[in-house]
């Protein structure tokens, strides 16, 4: 036995030598091997800020006590709450293009497992998972669905269930990122139809969830969960990042 335990301690030392352990979010050599990310991106992680509307997950200053802003006392978004784990900037959003450019996931995986302990307290087996469904066009070009391939992820850990059937994309859109926060409203109110062969039952789950891996103004999330909506089914949106409103 201590002849294996000798053996595998030197095969692990010649491979951090010949492959040295780099920083998940920008390839830096790492100094040990026991870390996925170095100092410098480590500070540059921001956590969405925990005073925030329930209901559309817009920043609130901490003297305000928990509940809605001002904006959804009077006109709510058609999600019933929203979950964001991060700030969309610094080594969030390097991570989020990375992932989008390459495909490599190492990062995106990382923060997910990094925030088990929120994730854990959000999605329960009984939930289903619903990702924001893509432009075909676009999943044909690039071959990848991010938020499906997140709901994925999710579930697996998680025990969810996940549906990729039931909302679908109708139309032609102009990407969200080329335009302002008024046209992204009139751009997606059309955006989203549902496949009724795959509605669930009434009570069939404990919560919907509709999984992107970015909000910005929230107009995606707005008219996904008003499709669902229509149809007497509640969502709760939930994003790997939020875009911060500065
Ligand atoms: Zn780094
Ligand atoms: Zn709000």
């Amino acid at each position: 036995m201590q002849g294996i335990i000798t053996a595998m301690k030197i095969v692990s030392t010649c491979r951090h030598w010949l492959f040295p352990a780099s920083c998940l979010f920008c390839q830096q050599p790492l100094a040990g091997a026991d870390h996925a990310c170095c100092a410098d991106c480590l500070a540059d992680i921001h956590p969405w800020p925990i005073h925030h509307c329930y209901r559309c997950g817009k920043v609130l200053p901490p003297s305000l006590s928990p509940g809605p802003c001002g904006e959804c006392l009077h006109q709510p978004p058609a999600y019933v709450s929203s979950t964001s784990l991060y700030q969309y900037r610094g080594a969030v959003r390097q991570a989020v293009l990375q992932w989008k450019r390459t495909g490599h996931d190492a990062a995106f995986r990382w923060l997910l497992t990094t925030a088990d302990h929120v994730l854990r307290d959000c999605f329960h087996p009984d939930d289903l998972l619903l990702p924001i469904p893509m432009p075909l066009s676009r999943m044909r070009v690039s071959g990848m669905h991010h938020s499906a391939d997140c709901c994925r992820l999710l579930a697996k850990r998680y025990g969810c269930q996940w549906q990729w059937q039931l909302l679908r994309r109708q139309g032609t859109q102009l990407r969200q990122s080329s335009l302002h926060a008024a046209q992204r409203q009139s751009n997606m109110r059309k955006a989203f139809t549902l496949n009724h062969d795959y509605l669930p039952a009434a009570g069939e789950f404990r919560r919907v969830w509709l999984i992107d891996d970015i909000i910005t103004t929230g107009a995606t999330m707005h008219y996904a969960a008003r499709c669902l909506q229509r149809q007497g089914i509640a969502c709760h949106a939930w994003a790997l990042s939020h875009t911060p409103l500065d």
